[in-house]
């Protein structure tokens, strides 16, 4: 799936467990002039090395806190922890937007490449930029809790009586090939998203504003700088990597709407149109595993069926987590934590909303590993577990590094990890 929504979900978390930051009262934030401290004389290589030490200690200690709330309000979503959350981000985005337009300052200091790339990240730590004015820094964090609470607890209800959250909606969508209920359960999930727009178009315009004030034209342009080329070359660089696969693709949609169009027929998949994304068995037509049976190739192919074969092997969720671990210690990797297999989600709890997308967490950036799931008993979230331990692997291998190398290459490196 989800694998999309689940890692845009789990960058963010990411970001925001290794960015978290000190919890300092809007008055620390006042008291921290340190603008005022490396304004004054020219500033020189020891000042920059100076100033990422303050930055390192500054975020180690707003961390924990941020990220327990961060965690506390992805399984516990409620007004209380809403505030919390929305309260922590604050400070952190507040504190990392300081500290990005201070880096700047060094941008002509002649720094040797490690502290160079170290300044470099902190001016691009964030994903949506505060403005300076605090009133407009607030609301960016408010919406952004907002978004996200609506999202965790959004439902379709087909009538007052009968409505269905999104682990029930995907079910159905994996296995369904009644194409009425498939369009159904597409359509209804879009309705969860049409409150947020007025939020979301708010959220865009603060973040845009901040992006400005770090010196970027736009959060788009400040987006496209991470990944250690001018922002400008980024869109000319994944056109030459969509073309070497563009005729592969091609080809697969080809095959695969000529298949749906033989089961379904051709005024469901009409063989001149693109196809019906509800029919591809997931909620954003993102993984198409689900109608392999559908679409596979005429000659005989050895494919194991893992949903069955775990249902089969009587695996729970826990055993499905366990056989994952056994995975990567079969390549070498120390063993999970005990606290990970305390501290975990790994089922859709009764009686309370939580964010069921998948998510790979490490809490105090050491070795607070957790993974946070709905899992289903099926072959593909069997994957996506060993996608989300490959994270946690991935943030363990480099908890001995500075705060600011403590995160992904890029935002693309870590999802090819897992
Ligand atoms: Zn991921």
């Amino acid at each position: 799936m989800n694998l999309i929504q689940k890692s845009i979900i789990g960058g963010l978390v990411l970001t925001a467990c290794m960015a978290c930051s000190p919890v300092p009262s809007p008055s620390n934030v006042a008291a921290h002039n340190d603008a005022k401290s490396v304004s004054n004389a020219p500033l020189t290589v020891a000042d920059a090395r100076d100033f990422l030490a303050k930055v390192e200690a500054d975020i180690q200690k707003l961390s924990q806190p941020a990220a327990h709330a961060a965690w506390a309000y992805a399984t516990h979503i409620n007004y209380d922890t809403a505030k919390v959350n929305a309260y922590f981000s604050e400070q952190l985005s507040v504190l990392l937007a300081k500290y990005a337009v201070e880096a700047a300052k060094f941008n002509d200091v002649d720094v040797d490449a490690d502290i160079r790339r170290q300044l470099d990240l902190l001016k691009l730590s964030l994903e949506v930029a505060p403005p300076a004015d605090p009133v407009k820094a607030e609301r960016l964090a408010a919406i952004g809790s907002e978004l996200s609470g609506m999202y965790g607890a959004g439902k379709y209800c087909r009538d007052e009586q009968t409505c269905f959250s999104l682990v029930e909606m995907s079910a159905q969508m994996a296995t369904s090939q009644d194409p009425d209920l498939l369009l159904e359960f597409w359509e209804g999930w879009r309705e969860v998203s049409v409150p947020m727009r007025s939020l979301f178009v708010e959220q865009v315009a603060i973040a845009n504003e901040g992006a400005v004030e770090l010196g970027y034209a736009n959060t788009s342009e400040l987006w496209r700088s991470k990944y250690d080329m001018p922002a400008e070359d980024f869109p000319v660089e994944l056109d030459r990597l969509w073309g070497q696969v563009e005729p592969f693709y091609e080809a697969l949609q080809c095959h695969v709407r000529a298949k749906l169009s033989e089961h379904y027929g051709a005024d469901i998949v009409p063989l001149d149109q693109p196809i019906p994304a509800h029919l591809l068995g997931n909620m954003w037509a993102q993984s198409w595993g689900n109608v392999y049976d559908l679409v596979k190739p005429e000659q005989e192919m050895n494919v194991p069926n893992v949903t069955q074969a775990l249902a089969d092997q009587g695996y729970d969720e826990v055993k499905m987590v366990q056989q994952a671990e056994n995975f990567f210690s079969s390549l070498g990797f120390e063993p999970l934590p005990e606290t990970f297999w305390q501290r975990s989600m790994f089922q859709q709890p009764e009686g309370r909303d939580v964010q069921c997308h998948a998510s790979a967490w490490n809490l105090d950036d050491v070795d607070d590993l957790r993974i946070k799931m709905c899992i289903q008993k099926t072959g593909e979230e069997f994957n996506v577990i060993h996608h989300e331990l490959g994270h946690n692997y991935y943030q363990r291998a480099y908890n001995q590094q500075p705060m600011l190398y403590r995160g992904s290459a890029n935002d693309g490196f870590h999802e090819a990890i897992g």
